[in-house]
């Protein structure tokens, strides 16, 4: 299985790659290749993970990068997929940009599910407090990528325009402008990755860890947001 750290700078398909594809042949290939023993709690089964992040996919919530070599091409759950290939977000539901320098894409992409996923399943007031703060937190960081790093980037429409027109060169160097802008994921756009997790209650990946997790970013990050 392949570790290598994803880079998930917020991309666009540029006409180089789309020329690439992959067969269902292939595909299937890759969920094998990328396929780990999961213990679900009365049963150990074999499951695909995501390349970037680790956590489970299947069942309709992986997504495949084509790459040059169809068999490198890349196995992603929804949440590591769209900041590569943000022209395929293509509603305005499908969340926005913004400028967030101490969490990095894979953070928030956790943060998010794990929120998400606790704000259904827990009645506890402190926690849906905490929960409520956090994403607002990250929600206003939207108009802060529009005022510090240009106006309307926060719009993924435009930033995917501005991705397009950039020239090869400028396009290899975006990191230097958007190494602090994130995808902000809108609920729509991860719901089915976390339905799967739910249906399937992963014994490693249980949202149950999750309530102390969420209660102990909440508090240290009081401060910091
Ligand atoms: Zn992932």
């Amino acid at each position: 299985m392949d570790n290598k750290k994803i880079d998930l700078t917020l991309s666009v398909i540029r006409p180089e790659r789309r020329k690439f594809s992959v067969s269902a042949k292939i595909e299937k290939q890759i969920l094998k290749k990328n396929s780990i023993p999961i213990n679900t709690g009365n049963k150990m089964i074999k499951v695909p993970i995501c390349q970037s992040c680790g956590l489970p996919v299947g069942e309709g919530t992986h997504m495949i990068e084509p790459s040059e070599k169809p068999t490198e091409s890349l196995l992603l759950c929804k949440p590591c997929y769209y900041p590569r290939n943000l022209d395929e977000l293509t509603m305005p539901s499908n969340g926005y940009i913004i400028l967030e320098p101490r969490i990095d894409q894979t953070e928030i992409n956790t943060l998010i599910c794990a929120l998400w996923y606790s704000q259904k399943i827990y009645d506890d007031d402190e926690l849906l407090g905490v929960i409520e703060q956090l994403t607002k937190s990250l929600s206003q960081k939207k108009t802060h990528a529009d005022l510090y790093i240009a106006k309307d980037i926060s719009n993924i429409e435009y930033l995917t325009q501005v991705l397009y027109q950039m020239d090869s060169d400028d396009y290899e160097r975006r990191y230097n402008l958007l190494k602090h802008l994130r995808w902000m994921p809108s609920i729509e756009s991860i719901l089915p990755t976390m339905e799967y997790w739910r249906r399937n209650c992963f014994g490693l990946y249980s949202p149950k860890n999750w309530y102390s997790l969420i209660n102990s970013i909440g508090k240290e990050r009081e401060k910091k947001f």
